[in-house]
């Protein structure tokens, strides 16, 4: 579905991707992890057409998308949960959802409402509350199901579990097996590794810019390198 090969971005003189390639097949869910500054962020931004590569091609589907403009990629289906939420505070949560279907021409965007209540109870229940009332966690949940307004066919999750308890961590990766369930393909940035990895049919390591290491879910889980890394192991 996503093909990302020798992709490079960078912010003035300083590259922040340095060549990594990698692909997300139909109905996986694929995670990229790697500490502060590695450039996870920058890549789903590239992706989202938010920025520019400086080399390399991103294919969505078949068709390159290094060009094509970040509305255009949202109506090809990829949609993007930023990292930090990004919802707009004064705006209603109906309001916000909404936001996420502005692509769409379709009479089914009701429907889709319906779907996002279904996933997140809460934002029924709090419809017409201002989302900048909510929890961190109550927010992400917002931010999953705008993204999901959009009907995509593939989800780019920056950093969902960021500020999160536990207890909310664990249900919205729940959310994410569910929607992988549904037939969403996944594509989530992490930088908590283990919970990510135990959700990911594939994983990549980031560090610095490059990918440094990649395998299964389970195999980066019981990689040394890896536990010692990002799992805070010895
Ligand atoms: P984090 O989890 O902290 O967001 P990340 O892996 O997502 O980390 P990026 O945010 O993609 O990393 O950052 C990659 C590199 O690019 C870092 O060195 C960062 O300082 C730099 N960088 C990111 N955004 C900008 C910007 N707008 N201008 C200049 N440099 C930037």
């Amino acid at each position: 579905m996503l093909e990302v090969n020798d992709l490079r971005v960078s912010y003035g003189k300083i590259e922040a991707v340095k060549g990594i390639t990698f692909s997300v097949e139909e109905g996986q869910v694929v995670t990229l992890i790697g500490t502060n500054g590695a450039g996870k962020t920058t890549t789903l931004r590239t992706i989202s057409g938010l920025l520019r590569s400086t080399h390399g091609s991103i294919r969505f589907q078949g068709n390159q998308i290094n060009d094509t403009a970040a509305h255009e990629i949202v109506s090809l289906g990829v949609a993007h949960s930023p990292e930090g939420r990004r919802i707009f505070p004064r705006l209603s949560v109906e309001e916000n959802l909404l936001l996420g279907a502005f692509s769409r021409k379709d009479g089914a965007i009701r429907e889709d409402l319906h779907a996002a209540y279904e996933l997140f109870p809460i934002l029924r229940e709090r419809s017409k509350q201002a989302a900048g009332t909510f929890s961190g966690g109550e927010q992400q949940m917002l931010a999953m199901g705008r993204a999901m307004m959009s009907r995509p066919k593939l989800l780019m999750l920056d950093e969902p579990s960021m500020g999160l308890s536990p207890l909310m961590m664990k249900r919205i990766m729940s959310t994410v097996r569910t929607l992988q369930a549904q037939g969403t393909t996944i594509l989530l940035v992490e930088q908590n590794a283990q919970a990510a990895l135990k959700l990911a049919d594939k994983g990549y390591v980031l560090e610095v810019g490059s990918i440094v290491l990649h395998g299964t879910g389970k195999e980066l889980l019981a990689s040394d390198d890896v536990r010692k890394a990002y799992l805070g192991e010895d």
